[in-house]
């Protein structure tokens, strides 16, 4: 099953939701913690659902689950059991399925759009470090002990019934082939690779970026690959280069432009640009074919990438 390739064949485009820790800050929950959104899990699972709700309402395809930063080993830090670590992850998961489900009940709902779907968010390593290292890479970690970490975290959304994974915000090339590699033990899941960038040529860790693109082009279960949480400056150059190595659908959800403050877990700058959803229709017309916001992106960037995605044909 290939949800991407499902809806690209009805429709031009597929509109990833936005950023859902900027929409939990809104909403009053306090994220100032290592775990992120993962937090909310344990606290306020409720409020993650309507958020995701609001991103379908927005006309978002799919829902990235807020798996980001949960991570067994950070949970189990908090005290929590490996079963419950295991049951919390799988709560993301649950809770995007049936914000998807109750908002495709209401057939009203459904007029000129596909049903969405659920990309279960496998965020890097460095998320779970929770020291900004996945805009720089450089674990020293080796491919084995990569694979090893993502593992049990993959085979529990797995599980829990994604229809997709969302591998994102990968800052180095071993890390997607550890990713890559460990697909093949979960032969039925099609995933993305997301890579952020350090400009427009390279990815975080310093490595071509049409390089690393080209890495998987043959690999059948990588239904997209592309670019999240970096700069909008930067999606036009960084799109141009992928096209030179892949025939797969192009993927891009850049941030606001803001930029992030590892130490004090916050964003400073301002927005690159005044509309996001309008300038995401540029990216559009350089090639790519799933266009949605990172973080400081909200639903009403992502209500206007969909209204232009829905009558362009
Ligand atoms: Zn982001």
């Amino acid at each position: 099953m290939n949800p991407i390739a499902s809806i690209l064949d009805h429709f031009p485009a597929l509109v990833i939701d936005g950023a859902l820790a900027t929409e939990l800050e809104r909403r009053g929950c306090n994220l100032k913690d290592d775990l992120w959104s993962a937090k909310v899990l344990l606290q306020q699972p409720e409020m993650i659902k309507e958020v995701h709700r609001d991103y379908f309402k927005a006309g978002a395809d799919c829902a990235i689950t807020a798996s980001y930063q949960a991570t067994i080993e950070g949970f189990v830090k908090r005290g929590l059991s490996k079963s419950q670590a295991i049951a919390l992850i799988q709560k993301s998961v649950r809770l995007a399925l049936e914000a998807r489900d109750e908002f495709w009940a209401d057939k009203s709902n459904h007029a000129g759009r596909s049903r969405p779907f659920v990309a279960a968010s496998v965020g890097p390593y460095g998320a779970f470090l929770a020291d900004g290292s996945e805009y720089r890479g450089h674990y020293g970690l080796t491919e084995k002990e990569l694979m090893d970490f993502h593992c049990p975290r993959m085979k529990a959304l797995i599980e829990a019934g994604a229809d997709m994974l969302a591998c994102e915000t990968i800052p180095c090339l071993i890390e997607a082939e550890a990713i890559a590699k460990l697909l093949k033990e979960f032969p039925n899941t099609v995933a993305w690779i997301s890579f952020t960038a350090l400009d427009e040529e390279y990815i975080s860790e310093g490595q071509i970026f049409a390089d690393c693109v080209k890495q998987f082009e043959g690999h059948p279960q990588i239904a997209a690959i592309g670019i999240n949480c970096t700069s909008p400056k930067y999606i036009s150059s960084l799109i141009r280069e992928a096209q030179k190595t892949t025939s797969k659908p192009i993927l891009v959800y850049p941030n606001s432009g803001e930029t992030y403050d590892a130490l004090e877990n916050d964003w400073n700058g301002d927005p690159a640009c005044d509309s996001f959803g309008e300038q995401a229709r540029a990216w559009y017309r350089m090639g790519a074919r799933l266009i949605g916001g990172c973080c400081r992106t909200t639903p009403e960037d992502i209500r206007v990438i969909a209204s232009w995605v829905r009558t362009s044909r």
